[in-house]
């Protein structure tokens, strides 16, 4: 709208306006100034109030096998149901009470008995407290002003994963994932052999290639990707019949690489591929990596964990012969999202140099402290999430023995899983299993003695999504399925948790017959 008043009277009219809002504002200002904006009591009134649904919700029926896993409902109904819109009013707390029990109620239960889906899942109660103290402390790890307890802490956690990989020595960060673990691993590769690549970029550089097995993680191309090396570079190297990478295709590949011409510069190894958990052999392909010096990467975002385990570490023999090794301890071990590693043989602070941009507001040169505390350049990140705190009560909790402990018996529970689908018809592995990771088809009675026909793999591909869908919507149990090269979808158990028993082992079993047996 136009205002086609004499500008004197627009002016005065504003002034006026001015003032008025000034008092009120002032009177305001005068009352509420010396009262913060929060009211703590009443905070902390509705944080209690949060927790005991939260618990009751999340860890007490979350938990419970006779509840269900997920409460399966389509999009729009769920919209509806959350009433997400955001509003200009606040509402009061009883109602964002029951928003908390509506958000608790419609998520997956992550820590039930019966999530299989992921390569997450169970519950540590001293990990998810230090979750919890972790959010309240809310600080931020890049300098020791700021964040003391954990610069020291993260230090001391990264050490013990260190000596576990065989380094009494090295550097590493907790990094957001085990996709940016391994993104950083290449970065850092790159930059050991090309420095010049952080002031001048890739024009500098001839072409790079990585070598990695058709079943490493997709993250090993989004790197590639991400950092300009390009997918197509990405080499993939043959796998034997368990998915274990094929050390003498590794070393053919890098001599025809370079024989065209490209500069070979990492191998990204996988120690517990992300569907099938094999192990490639790691002495065999640091025999490689040395002969052509190359950085050896190690992705043990899943498998690392094994390392706890005096009777299955052997799986990663090797391993300290490489100059980095990602892990996630939010899968295995139970930290809790996110839980991530990158750990470095290097003792030159490649990391620093590589990632330092030394701003000047945060990483003073002329502080009261050693600097060298002020961890944060070492990252991409600034602001940078506390990961350690999680890990560190957990494992001070129940100690290395304990950790251990719980690798084993996941490997006993997939081992008796395996024993028990040899028992029933219709189970069909799809290779031995080598970690807690077991594949197999279930091939529903009608399918059964079919193996000839023509259209056997279509039926059977379609055989994993019906009883997916099935379990989903009931919300009896979550696990995963997929192809993989040319075989068809197949189901992915993965047993590890700790709040998974034998009964839990039997239910699935029982629970894939149910749903698939009219198939
Ligand atoms: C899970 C996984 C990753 C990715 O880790 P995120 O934390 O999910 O990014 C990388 N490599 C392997 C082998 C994995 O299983």
């Amino acid at each position: 709208m136009f205002c086609r008043l004499p500008l004197s009277v627009i002016k005065q009219q504003r002034f006026t306006r001015f003032l008025i809002h000034r008092t009120t504002m002032e009177s305001a200002n005068l009352r509420d100034l010396n009262e913060p904006l929060v009211d703590h009591a009443e905070g902390q009134h509705f944080l209690n109030e949060a927790f005991k649904i939260i618990v009751e919700e999340v860890l007490c029926k979350g938990t419970d096998a006779t509840q269900k896993v997920c409460e399966w409902k389509q999009p729009d109904e769920l919209s509806l149901l959350l009433d997400l819109e955001l509003r200009e009013t606040g509402e009061p707390q009883d109602r964002i009470l029951q928003r908390v029990r509506d958000v608790a109620k419609y998520s997956i239960k992550t820590s039930h008995p019966r999530f299989f889906n992921q390569q997450y899942g169970g519950v540590d109660y001293h990990s998810l407290a230090g979750r919890f103290l972790t959010e309240a402390l809310n600080t931020n790890l890049f300098t020791y002003e700021v964040a003391p307890v954990f610069v020291l802490m993260e230090t001391e956690v990264l050490k013990g994963l260190r000596q576990l990989v065989g380094w009494s020595e090295g550097d590493g960060l907790f990094c957001p994932g085990g996709s940016t673990s391994n993104m950083y691993a290449m970065n850092l590769a790159r930059y050991r052999l090309f420095p010049e690549v952080k002031t001048r970029g890739l024009w500098s550089l001839p072409r790079l290639t990585i070598f990695t097995s058709p079943q490493s993680h997709y993250s090993v191309q989004k790197g590639a990707a991400f950092l300009g090396i390009g997918t197509e570079n990405v080499v993939l190297v043959k796998v034997d019949d368990g998915g274990r990478m094929i050390p003498e295709d590794l070393d053919r590949n890098i001599e025809l690489s370079k024989s065209q011409g490209a500069v070979p510069f990492l191998v990204s190894c996988t120690s517990g591929t992300t569907v099938k958990g094999a192990f490639d052999p790691l002495d065999q392909i640091a025999d490689v990596c040395d002969k052509h010096k190359i950085w050896m990467h190690v992705d043990a975002a899943w498998g690392g964990s094994v390392l706890f385990s005096k009777q299955h570490r052997h799986l990663m023999k090797g391993v300290d012969r490489a100059s980095s090794v990602a892990w996630n301890p939010h899968k295995m071990l139970v930290a809790g999202l996110q839980c991530s590693t990158l750990l470095l043989k290097d003792t030159t602070n490649l990391l620093k140099q590589c990632h330092s941009a030394s701003a000047t507001y945060l990483f003073q040169q002329d502080k009261f402290y050693d600097m060298n505390l002020d961890i944060g350049d070492k990252s991409v990140q600034c602001s940078r999430k506390v990961d350690c705190l999680k890990l560190w009560l957990m494992w001070k909790a129940i100690g290395s023995a304990g950790l251990a402990e719980r690798v084993d018996k996941g490997f006993v529970h997939a081992r008796y899983l395996v024993d028990e689908m040899k028992k029933r018809d219709g189970f069909h592995l799809v290779s031995v299993p080598e970690f807690v990771n077991v594949c197999f088809w279930y091939i529903p009675p009608s399918l059964r003695g079919k193996e000839g026909s023509a259209d056997y793999q279509d039926r059977l591909a379609k055989v994993a999504p019906v009883i997916k869908e099935r379990m989903v919507k009931q919300g009896t149990m979550m696990v995963g399925y997929q192809p993989l090269g040319n075989l068809v979808n197949f189901f992915r158990v993965i047993v590890f948790s700790p709040v998974v028993s034998r009964r839990d082992v039997d239910f699935f079993l029982d629970e894939i017959e149910r749903l698939g047996k009219d198939l």
